[in-house]
């Protein structure tokens, strides 16, 4: 028994499950269930039967009941953030677990309440055609370990709007996370309706080609992406992609370094830089170029850093141990190409084993793996330009295109924006979501819509009347 009832609820026998380790300090914090290809059967099964009532109870219940478990999350919040807190390290505090755990009620709530109405197609001459949304049957939820209760949420809450059944694969280093916020949303859903399957990359990979299944969220990297498309070619479920993100960052020539220096700091690190549509790379107009590097070094060294339960921190641990070797692997390769290590670019074991200092780079150019690869933790490239068509034309060399965003006069910004291939552009900010708004990338991102009505279309089946 721990302190955290949520927590308890969830983990199973230290002998039948797998220990999970808190991501700062290693402390074992509970035990995920073991499951296997068999136990996916039977959830496809179960998910399949309850799914035929819960779509027979139309848009008005379905929502009431999600309303219900919405409020549930927000009762359970704080539990729910003491787990993502120490699972998967993200602090408390700022944008952090208890951020993460209020956004899955928000998230939830959302899916509830947006309006989808059939579309009048065509009109005349006696003949009407409407499209109209239904259920597909059973989704996957296929997750990644950086955002788990949150992205779980994302592919859950529309689904079960949409009057599917939802079969969870949570990523094998954050399931506690995921089987907690499941767990207060089974206190108001059917049984079997909506399950997680706790398996390893393997139990993902039979999912994802699962012939009871169809239709697969996925978040993720863009490698397990493609396999994911490879074995939809068995099920031929539809594909809802959010993968890998290298986002672009523009400061234009004449920006504030100081009114943008905040948003810009957290647009980085936000979650110690795990974030899938994080700013990644940063190209700074040579004339601000001094000024916005010393505002990020002096928030990368004031903003405190340590184990997620401390209430002081705001940054974490690296979630895995290969995550921390990849983020430490492209600074030491930064460093021996010549780069300039501006603040930290070295571990920081003091705090723990995954800990990496927040690290500022500059003197570097494309083409340097820190800049052409997704680091995903604490670590930003600043590439200096002098010449905007050269830093767009840059920005838009990768096969990623997740998120982008232009920093400076909004006027010129807003040129530059319609200009950058990404799924999403933001102007004088970076990666902030609105449940209303949908969100996607383009190329190697990946494709197909979350959030808003457009989330809600992307998990039904379009139909059309015709009269
Ligand atoms: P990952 O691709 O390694 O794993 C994601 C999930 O897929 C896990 O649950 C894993 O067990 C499962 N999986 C692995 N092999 C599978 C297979 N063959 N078939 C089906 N499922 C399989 O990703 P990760 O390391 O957990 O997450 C980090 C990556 O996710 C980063 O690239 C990040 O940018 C991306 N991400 C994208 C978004 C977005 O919205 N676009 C959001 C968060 C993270």
């Amino acid at each position: 028994m721990t302190e955290n009832a949520l927590l308890d609820a969830v983990t199973v026998d230290a002998d039948s499950g797998r220990p999970i380790p808190d991501a700062a300090t290693g402390e074992t914090i509970g035990f995920a269930p073991v499951q296997s290809v068999a136990d996916l059967d039977e959830a496809v099964d179960a998910a399949r039967a309850a799914q035929i009532e819960w779509a027979r109870l139309g848009h008005e219940e379905r929502s009431r009941v999600l309303r219900l478990a919405a409020e549930e999350i927000e009762t359970h919040a704080e539990e729910l953030a003491g787990v993502i807190a120490r699972e998967q390290g993200k602090p408390l505090n700022g944008a952090g677990a208890r951020f993460e755990a209020a956004g899955c009620a928000v998230w939830v709530r959302n899916a509830a309440d947006t309006v989808i109405e059939p579309e009048v197609l065509f009109e005349a001459e006696g003949t009407r055609s409407e499209m109209h949304y239904v259920p597909l049957g059973v989704v996957a939820a296929i997750g990644p370990w950086n955002w788990p209760a949150l992205i779980g949420i994302w592919q859950i809450a529309p689904a079960l709007r949409m009057g599917n059944a939802v079969v969870v694969k949570p990523s094998s280093y954050t399931p506690l996370s995921v089987l907690a916020v499941v767990e207060l949303m089974n206190r108001h859903l059917p049984d079997g309706l909506l399950a997680v399957v706790s398996g390893s990359r393997e139990v993902g990979a039979a999912i994802a080609r699962h012939p009871g299944i169809d239709k697969v969220m996925f978040t993720g990297s863009t490698e397990t992406g493609r396999e994911i498309v490879r074995s939809s070619a068995e099920n031929l479920a539809r594909l809802t992609l959010e993968l890998g993100g290298n986002d672009p960052g523009i400061v234009l020539p004449g920006a504030d370094a100081r009114a943008i220096a905040e948003s810009l700091f957290w647009g980085i690190f936000i979650n110690t830089g795990q974030t899938c549509a994080a700013l990644k790379r940063l190209y700074v107009h040579d004339s601000v170029h001094d000024a916005v590097v010393a505002e990020l070094q002096a928030l990368a060294e004031s903003t405190p850093m340590g184990p997620g339960t401390g209430e002081e921190n705001l940054l974490g641990p690296l979630t895995t141990p290969q995550q921390f070797e990849i983020v430490a692997r492209l600074v030491d390769d930064a460093r021996a190409r010549g780069a300039k290590i501006v603040t930290g670019g070295e571990p920081a074991p003091e705090l723990g084993a995954h800990f990496y200092r927040t690290t500022i780079v500059t003197d570097i150019e494309d083409g340097a793996a820190l800049v052409d690869e997704e680091q995903f933790g604490p670590v930003i490239p600043v590439i200096r330009y002098s010449d905007l068509e050269d830093a767009i034309a840059r920005a838009n060399a990768s096969e990623q295109g997740l998120g982008a965003s232009v920093w400076g006069d909004p006027v010129q910004a807003r040129e530059v924006a319609e200009r950058i291939e990404a799924g999403t552009v933001w102007i004088n900010q970076h990666g902030t979501l609105n449940p209303m708004v949908p969100f996607g990338g383009v190329k190697a991102s990946g494709y197909g819509l979350e959030f808003g009505a457009h989330g809600l279309q992307a998990v039904a089946a379009p139909k059309v009347i015709t009269v």
